[in-house]
């Protein structure tokens, strides 16, 4: 079925954790044991971006479903200006040398698509050998879109002493910080050009931290895999057929048919955004259509504070699970859902794709 005739209440949801680097670049598991982890933490599918310059081969041989779960593979590819985060490619593309624009040119030659990994990261100020890999050269094209939210890159942004560091250690769940606003205000503005997909990925490496002889490991694959997650909507259940599975996947992210969530917060499975205009379509995020008066729908599983924003606005605010807003001038309209812990206070939690209505 076309998109804007599918009926708004039926979607397929499944959840998915991107960005994720193996043993294959400069991660510390195997596949198989990233997949297994995966499972038990009930996702329903993973997909690796291990570093093009450290990966011999793209390992498209260890694709496929483990125990159910669909494990794909991509890359980041990059120098130390732009990583990129490509998606659906179906053979190696190396080189450290390459530039931005000829990254993203090589990814859409083979027939992929790719995301801006962290473009505007700070690094982490306590050490000093921690570098920010920004993106620079802004002015690129042939992009799909932007990851707005990077677990590994927020988390370290706050580690600025050693008590930093023990304390968002314990906290790291309940302090993460949000989406930068340079990200989001630029994400914003891409996307009152065109359509720009958002996903958020959790850039886990599984390692080990070393420090005067003190070993740890912050980030476990188990704590990662179930922090900054993807939630697509599929027009029809995950297809048992591998290569059904892997091109409904790629097009929901590619079309941002998705929405990104802190999930160690709480899950947000079953979170709905949706519009029914007065003539009787409908349109859920990633899609978008002439303007029409009509109403946006916003469910989410359970109590939060819901902020609609238009055109990189904060429109209206919401305190409850279920809100609905008439829509009378056209605009790109996106959600986010901040969730409420007691201590703690409103933490970000859910940050929809938009519907753009043009
Ligand atoms: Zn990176
Ligand atoms: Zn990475």
């Amino acid at each position: 079925m076309p998109p804007n005739d599918h009926p708004y209440d039926a979607y397929f949801e499944y959840v998915g954790n991107l960005h994720i680097h193996s043993r294959y670049s400069d991660g510390a598991a195997a596949v198989h044991e990233i997949a297994r982890s995966a499972k038990q933490v009930g996702l329903d599918f993973i997909i690796l971006n291990d570093h093009s310059y450290m990966a011999e081969y793209l390992h498209l041989q260890d694709e496929g479903f483990y125990d159910g779960l669909v494990v794909l593979l991509g890359l980041e590819i990059g120098g130390r200006y732009h990583h990129y985060l490509a998606y659906d490619i179906k053979e190696m593309i190396s080189g450290r040398s390459l530039g931005p624009q000829e990254v993203i040119d090589r990814v859409n030659a083979q027939g992929g698509f790719g995301f801006f990994a962290h473009p505007f990261e700070k690094g982490m100020p306590f050490s000093e050998k921690s570098l920010a890999y920004t993106w620079n050269d802004l002015s690129v094209k042939g992009y799909t879109g932007v990851c707005i939210w990077n677990f590994s890159s927020r988390w370290k942004e706050r580690i600025k002493t050693v008590f930093h560091g023990l304390f968002f250690l314990l906290f790291k769940s309940q302090f993460l910080k949000p989406p930068s606003r340079k990200t989001l205000s630029f994400w914003d503005k891409l996307c009152q050009q065109k359509k720009t997909a958002g996903i958020g990925g959790s850039d886990a490496h599984g390692s080990l931290f070393k420090w005067h002889g003190i070993r740890l490991k912050p980030l476990s694959y188990e704590y990662l895999l179930n922090s900054i997650n993807v939630h697509i909507l599929l027009y029809k259940p995950l297809s048992e057929d591998f290569a059904e599975a892997k091109a409904a996947i790629y097009e929901a992210l590619r079309q941002g048919r998705a929405f990104i969530v802190h999930e160690n917060l709480a899950s947000a499975r079953g979170f709905k955004y949706y519009y029914v205009s007065d003539e009787g379509w409908n349109l859920t995020m990633g899609e978008e259509r002439p303007f029409q008066t009509g109403t946006l729908f916003i469910k989410i599983p359970k109590e939060g504070e819901i902020r609609l924003i238009r055109d990189g606005t904060v429109e209206r605010r919401w305190r409850g699970n279920q809100v609905s807003f008439r829509v009378k001038q056209k605009g790109v309209y996106r959600v986010e859902v901040y969730c409420h812990l007691s201590v703690f206070g409103w933490r970000p939690w859910i940050f929809s794709n938009p519907i753009y209505l043009r």
